[in-house]
């Protein structure tokens, strides 16, 4: 668990199919420790009737008795209903994720919320609804947020239906969860991976580009038998292909702390340039003040048009001569003229004050 301290992990199978299947991924998940929920799907939201639905409370005596056997990692289940939510308190249960189906709807994220009010330290981890509209996303968040009984509060990004063509299974439009990073940096943002990609072998391709946006950590579908899964099974994988993910993870994080020497090296040059620059603008501004006493006797106003024309028309020269970006550097002395102005308009505004203190005696 120590390297990836900084980032969630939720692992685990798309369904609890058996008590034996559940026992195998905690056994495994236990004696590795780097996880920190096994997700487990107990009521499946599956788009026709007929196929695998889920075990539903058969499914929960399982983890009640499995969670007493290896209490290390804690279960994490789907909840869409407060009947579901009940059902899973009642059998020991207080991670709960909400999935994108009912995030989507208001009024079931309304209901959920209710039923939440009247309960304490609950973890509730949100998916984003299935159109990428981050406004109903935060929504939800809040709706559970003001319940006052989380814990802890987190979001799922799994990408968004779409029906054009891509190769993966939702569109991850990548902007609507950086959009929410930006809005609620406070709430952990953890990106199922398995679910955008819909197929193992685009897996990498999504977690590479979810460390690139700096996740604060992966929800990921595994399976002691992947091909012979009830639902899912093209984008769960073995234990082993989730080893191999974790020393990709183990990587990125020791890269992520790794500083090239060269940088540094680069740094100390910089730090001592910048510590040059702010040398001249002190001089700069030192000059600035001699002419603002200048102007004061001489009554000369302080801004002149004709110099700052001057100014405006010689410095993106000279920067382009430099290879400097005229845009860049005309910003820069709009800031050190005012700065300047400034200064000299200060100078005017004492000298004027003196005077009125020491009036002129007759
Ligand atoms: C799931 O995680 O098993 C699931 C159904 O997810 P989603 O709500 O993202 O479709
Ligand atoms: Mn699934």
């Amino acid at each position: 668990m120590q390297e990836l301290e900084a980032k969630i992990l939720i692992a685990g199978p798309c369904s609890a199919e058996s008590y034996e299947q559940m026992e195998k991924v905690c056994h495994f998940f236990s004696e590795q420790d780097s996880v920190h929920y096994i997700r487990a799907g107990i009521w499946k939201p599956r788009t026709r009737p007929g196929s695998f639905e889920g075990k539903g409370e058969e499914a929960l005596q399982w983890l009640e008795i499995l969670q007493k056997k290896y209490p290390r990692v804690p279960f994490m289940i789907e909840v869409a209903s407060p009947t579901q939510l009940e059902a899973g308190m009642k059998y020991g249960l207080r991670n709960f994720w909400i999935g994108a189906r009912t995030t989507v709807n208001p009024f079931l994220v309304q209901n959920l919320a209710d039923a939440i009010r009247p309960l304490k330290n609950l973890h509730i981890w949100v998916k984003n609804p299935m159109h990428p509209d981050v406004h109903l996303w935060l929504g939800s968040i809040e709706r559970l947020e003001n319940t006052g009984s989380c814990s802890m509060l987190g979001a799922i990004h799994r990408g968004f239906y779409h029906h054009g063509k891509s190769p993966f299974r939702n569109d991850p439009h990548w902007s609507v969860p950086m959009q929410l990073k930006t809005i609620r940096k406070d709430i952990p943002l953890v990106c199922d991976i398995s679910h955008i990609a819909g197929k193992r072998e685009f897996l990498h391709e999504i977690l590479s580009t979810a460390l690139w946006l700096n996740f604060n950590g992966f929800m990921m579908e595994v399976h002691p038998e992947p091909d012979a899964a009830l639902s899912d099974k093209s984008q769960q994988i073995s234990f082993n292909d989730f080893l191999r993910i974790l020393q990709t993870l183990k990587k990125n994080n020791d890269f992520k702390n790794f500083i090239p020497e060269s940088i540094r090296h680069y740094r100390k040059e910089i730090d001592h340039i910048d510590f040059e620059i702010i040398q001249l603008l002190s001089s700069r501004m030192k000059l600035a003040a001699e002419i603002g006493e200048i102007k004061n006797i001489f009554q000369i106003p302080v801004f002149q048009p004709q110099r700052w024309k001057e100014i405006l028309s010689t410095r993106p020269e000279w920067a382009e001569q430099a290879g400097l970006s005229c845009h860049f550097i005309e910003k820069i002395w709009v800031l050190i003229h005012n700065e300047s102005i400034g200064i000299q308009n200060e100078i005017i505004r004492q000298c004027a004050q003196k005077k009125i203190n020491t009036p002129d005696t007759p």
